[in-house]
């Protein structure tokens, strides 16, 4: 039938039933490497109605936001905002203003997240790669990045603090001191570590750092918190040619949170739902202190060792100073089948456990204790779903 009288176009593509059915959404116990679960805070946060993205309150609710991003990453720098992304985009955005054509980064890998770096840094035209590597579970230390440092003579090194690939911790103090004196700049990448490690992009002299919200924030992925030092402020506003992704543009991007004291403009239109999110999110964080945070992951992860350790698996980062608190990744035991150990634990328990990621893929399952899920409570329906999961997983049983 013609949609209008005398029209010659019809509806052809129907309504589809599957939408006429009521939303579901199953409740589930989220200790993966992210997302994790949100806080009944959070969650009633999320159902207000939607605010325009430059009225008053959505202001004053990204001011706050700013200064909660400051607060986690322990920074005073002014170019501290969140871009309107999962992680990911806040990773594209921290190589894509710091770097330019004809400069080279350094990005140290030892694991997956290394390599993401890679992938990204190479799409930016005119941008020379270098690699420094160690093994993957296993950090690298200043001697190591000094050599490196006089090989390449990089602009820009990439550093990931919580590599959650493999459970792995790269100590980073003196890094930053190292790559000022070899006159490049520092990127780190917080994303699992945020809120669960102890972290001073300040006294730790770190020029660009980003994290995501839905890890140990505990909001819904889709605002990345992101900071630039002074020195990274300046080598922006200094770039020969303009930032080649307009959405990520750090000059635009920080007029419009607020950040040179000059006035607002549209750039995008920022989700007031997401805000809402991240704004409790952060109000929970300030309200616990970081300090506890970072010893309630401390703890929840030390519970969680140990009742591995009675259990005969072992960490795949085996130095216990360098594994994180929040995620550990454990190797999977001779004869299991880490993919039905998960499957097992999701469909009998609906607790996420998961598998491994680039060079763990097969070889680990991975454990995310982050944001709420650091607690016994949570650890207790783990070691159900795991137990349950690992004698069922053999793979002689296929
Ligand atoms: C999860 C994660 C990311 C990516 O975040 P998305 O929100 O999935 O885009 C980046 N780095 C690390 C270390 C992560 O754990």
């Amino acid at each position: 039938m013609a949609y209008k009288k005398g029209s010659k176009y019809e509806i052809t593509v129907k309504a589809p039933t599957q939408l006429l059915k009521p939303l579901t959404v199953p409740t589930k116990t989220l200790t993966g490497p992210g997302p994790s679960n949100c806080s009944n805070r959070v969650l009633k946060s999320l159902g207000n109605q939607l605010l325009g993205h430059l009225h008053a309150e959505t202001i004053q609710l990204m001011d706050e936001i700013k200064l909660g991003i400051q607060y986690i990453f322990q920074t005073r720098n002014r170019l501290t905002l969140a871009v309107s992304a999962s992680g990911h985009g806040a990773m594209e955005a921290s190589l894509g203003n710091i770097l330019e054509a004809g400069e080279t980064i350094l990005i140290v890998v030892n694991g997956f997240w290394g390599e993401r770096a890679i992938n990204m840094a190479s799409r930016l035209a005119g941008v020379t790669v270098r690699s420094i590597r160690s093994e993957p579970g296993i950090p690298i230390d200043l001697r190591q990045l000094e050599e490196s440092l006089k090989e390449h003579k990089p602009d820009v090194v990439f550093m990931v603090h919580g590599e959650s690939s493999t459970g792995m911790r790269q100590p980073l103090e003196g890094f930053g001191d190292m790559v000022h004196k070899y006159g490049g700049l520092l990127i780190v990448d917080t994303v699992v570590t945020i809120g669960s490690e102890p972290f001073f992009m300040d006294d730790w002299s770190i020029d660009v750092v980003y994290t995501g919200s839905q890890k140990v924030l505990g909001a819904p992925p889709g605002l990345s918190p992101i900071s630039f030092s002074l020195l990274a402020e300046r080598k922006i506003f200094s770039r020969k040619t303009t930032v080649p992704v307009f959405y990520w543009d750090m000059t635009l991007l920080g007029e419009y949170w607020g950040c040179f004291d000059k006035p607002r403009t549209y750039h995008h239109t920022i989700s007031a739902t997401l805000v809402y999110g991240l704004r409790e999110a952060l109000a929970r964080i300030a309200e616990e202190g970081l300090e506890a945070s970072w010893s309630r992951h401390k703890t929840a992860g030390k519970i969680l060792k140990r009742g591995l350790a009675l259990r005969g698996l072992q960490c795949f980062v085996k130095n216990s100073e360098y594994q994180l608190n929040g995620l550990v990744s454990i190797e999977l035991p001779p004869g299991v089948d880490g993919k039905l150990v998960c499957e097992y634990a999701m469909k009998k328990y609906k607790v996420e456990i998961s598998g491994g990621l680039g060079p763990t893929n097969g070889k680990v399952l991975r454990i995310g204790l982050l944001g709420v899920n650091a607690s016994g409570k949570r650890i207790g329906s783990i070691f159900r779903a795991l137990d349950d999961g690992l004698r069922n997983s053999s793979k002689s049983k296929l």
